[in-house]
């Protein structure tokens, strides 16, 4: 069972095809920092490998809202025996505008906010953030907004308190309240608008968004405007073996994901790959995975196969399914290795981690995989060579997480987690292996051609 750096096995040649691989994917970063972003990004992708819109085609995608994608390849072998799935997701952490967000005080513009999904509030303060998002008009319109990306654009900020006036305020505080929810507001503007005597800076900023965007002030409510870091995805380390990047939960493996269904010849089983939203706060919502858009869109493959789309064909379907749940683990920190049980965790660089059940406490809310098909998914990754590891998240009580995987399984299909592990987790600068990306790739491809 002693399992090492996957990078010991690799050559140089390897190394570069691994180093080649990671460009692709730190462009994915840069471009797909929201759900929206990656859908535009995947269903670009998709596009230019042949996939269409089409369900009669070999190779079919759809899109839910602008917030989630799946990708079919059609198989040899009948639908009714099931499908080999892989699902990732493309949401990740981050600060939502409110509805009325904007307001001044102290002769500043200022920006309310609300987290989504699981952060260390304490971690966006004082550090450059960028600003994504979509605002839809009163004439219906849409506007698409992205600021603080370009080189030449502004960024934004969380003000933190200077330490020498932090004591009682922060200082002796738990860090998990240190940084209130309601402290998260961005400064946004300093200018005051000529001539105006109630909220100068506030108005300038309202008459910069009318000349830019055309937007007023009421257009904040029907607008989703996230707050990300405006960090560019960058190499880690004096030898490059690493990524640093926001929202790498999970494009770590919506990436290797993409390449992977994008790459799929002629399969036996028919192939399907997902590409969530709302993972990050329970896969909810129309768009999250416990939405119905899983059959509405199998309805339409079963109808492009020519067959009638029968409820029950499509529930045997799903029941004969064979899924890896595509997210990521936490590696072994370096410098906090008491939370984690070394003999049973993941680290960085070993290639991607099959974890057989998430959840916390006694595996409470844990999609636990069947030892059957662990070993079929072991069988196969060591039939192909693919370097892996297993691991669970931390100690046992010392917390917990979930994926996608329990929503999937209620299908009665079988599912286990498998993705890359990252250091510095739901930071706004997570950290990843190249080898892990990689191997990942190739994992998933052996996954889709079984
Ligand atoms: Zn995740």
């Amino acid at each position: 069972m002693q399992r090492q750096s996957g990078w010991k096995s690799k050559s140089k040649q390897d190394i570069k095809v691994i180093y080649d691989f990671s460009e692709g994917y730190k462009d994915f970063l840069d471009r797909a920092k929201t759900e929206r972003e990656a859908v535009r990004c995947i269903t670009d992708a998709l596009a230019r490998n042949g996939f269409d819109v089409d369900p009669s085609r070999e190779k079919v995608f759809a899109v839910n809202r602008n917030k989630t994608v799946m990708a079919f390849v059609r198989g040899s072998s009948d639908i009714i025996e099931g499908l080999n799935i892989i699902v990732a997701h493309i949401d990740a952490p981050r600060l939502d505008l409110k509805q009325n967000p904007l307001y001044e005080d102290v002769d500043l513009a200022l920006l309310r906010t609300h987290y989504y999904g699981g952060i260390k509030k304490y971690q966006w303060v004082a550090c450059p953030l960028a600003i994504h998002g979509i605002v839809i008009k009163a004439d219906g319109r849409s506007v698409d907004i992205c600021i603080g990306e370009s080189e030449d654009d502004p960024v934004f900020m969380i003000d933190d308190l200077l330490p020498h006036l932090s004591r009682k305020t922060q200082d002796e505080k738990k860090l998990s309240e240190a940084i209130d929810g309601e402290k998260l507001v961005v400064v946004f503007g300093s200018l005051p608008l000529a001539g105006t005597e109630k909220e100068p800076v506030k108005h300038y900023i309202l008459k910069i968004l009318e000349d830019k965007y055309g937007m007023t002030e009421d257009d904040f409510i029907t607008a989703e405007l996230e707050v990300v870091p405006a960090f560019k995805a960058r190499d880690v380390g004096f030898d490059r073996s690493m990524i640093g990047a926001y929202g790498q939960d999970d494009r770590v493996s919506a990436y290797p994901l993409l390449e992977a269904i994008c790459r799929v010849k002629e399969p036996r089983r028919n192939c399907l790959a997902i590409f969530s939203d709302k993972e990050e706060i329970g896969s909810e919502g129309s768009t999250g995975v416990k939405s119905h858009f899983l059959q509405v869109f199998l309805d339409d493959i079963v109808n492009g196969l020519g067959l009638k789309a029968d409820e029950s064909v499509i529930r045997k379907a799903l029941y004969c399914s064979k899924a890896l749940s595509a997210d990521v683990n936490g590696a072994v920190n370096p410098t906090f290795q008491e939370v984690h049980e070394k003999q049973n965790a993941s680290y960085l660089g070993r290639g991607p981690c099959l974890s057989k059940f998430t959840g916390h406490m006694g595996k409470v809310g844990a999609s636990d995989a069947n030892a059957e098909f662990v070993a079929e998914v072991v069988r196969l990754f060591n039939e192909a060579g693919i370097l892996w590891q297993t691991g669970e998240l931390g100690k046992i009580d010392e917390g917990g997480g979930g994926t996608v995987a329990k929503h999937l399984a209620v299908y009665g299909m079988d599912i286990i987690d498998c993705g890359p592990s990252l250091l510095a987790m739901h930071s706004p600068y997570e950290l990843s292996s190249k080898l892990d990306i990689y191997e990942c790739y190739r994992a998933y491809s052996v996954f889709f051609a079984a």
